[in-house]
């Protein structure tokens, strides 16, 4: 009796939610984005993920000695965002708020100098800093945020942070030719990113099918020279979905998205 009460009982919460989820209703893009949010903040998935990077990246950094460099001076190039600071507390707000992905808000929060570090990430770059090995923080955050940033990075104790070892974005998203600039004078032993445009040229401007075929190309070099730390709220993963077209309605973005989700193995 008990059994086929539980079973009526679940028979009409299905009900429920199932009519429930006919009445959901998306009032923005960023409301997709509450359960990679919440997976940052909650998940302690999340944080061993980040540890995982970080360790490995040490273990990299100690093999350094055993390896021949042709030049003296070793740097290790980190994006900033989600790779060292955790900025999910602005993504939260504009959820809150119902509201896009703006510049002004973006700023409003940068300005702050309050993002948090990535779980990790100050240990190893200060244990970076003490073996030798110069810092960069190549981003794209734009000439505007470098005071805040310099004062974030000071704060967090992240070593190197100071502008000469901050190249910014400025006239292209492009990281390749401040790459290039730090390589003139130092042999990068690592890259850090949640993107993999944080990491070579070759994963530029590329669909979806496309940088699997970089990703696999460069395999060897995932937890080698490249570590990448995990970011399912934004990246270029998400232009990528959206054909890089910008200016798309909410209910264009929503249709190409559940476009492209996979039913079946292809
Ligand atoms: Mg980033």
């Amino acid at each position: 009796m008990k059994k086929q009460v539980a079973i009526i009982i679940s028979i009409f919460i299905a009900g429920i939610a199932t009519a429930q989820d006919k009445n959901i209703t998306i009032h923005s893009i960023e409301e997709l984005k509450l359960y990679s949010t919440l997976w940052q903040q909650s998940a302690a998935e999340y944080r061993a993920l980040c540890y995982q990077a970080f360790n490995t990246a040490k273990m990299r950094l100690d093999e350094i000695p055993k390896r021949k460099f042709r030049k003296q001076k070793l740097a290790i190039i980190t994006d900033i965002d989600e790779t060292i600071f955790d900025n999910s507390y602005q993504e939260a707000q504009l959820i809150k708020n119902n509201e896009s992905w703006n510049m002004k808000s973006w700023l409003n929060w940068t300005n702050l100098s309050v993002a948090t570090a990535v779980p990790g990430a100050v240990e190893f770059l200060q244990y970076a800093g003490k073996k030798g090995v110069s810092v960069f923080y190549v981003s794209n955050r734009g000439a505007e945020e470098l005071k805040s940033t310099l004062i974030n990075l000071k704060n967090l104790h992240f070593p190197n942070a100071d502008s000469s070892h901050a190249l910014f974005m400025t006239n292209e998203p492009s990281k390749e030719t401040r790459r290039q600039e730090v390589m003139k004078n130092y042999d990068v032993v690592m890259l850090m990113g949640d993107n993999l445009n944080d990491f070579a040229q070759v994963f530029e401007n590329k669909n979806i099918s496309d940088r699997f075929t970089a990703t696999d190309n460069a395999k060897d070099e995932w937890g080698n020279k490249f570590i990448v730390l995990p970011n399912a709220t934004y990246g270029e993963w998400e232009n990528v979905l959206f054909n890089y077209q910008h200016g798309l309605t909410g209910e264009q973005k929503l249709n190409m998205l559940r476009a492209a989700l996979k039913t079946m193995p292809q």
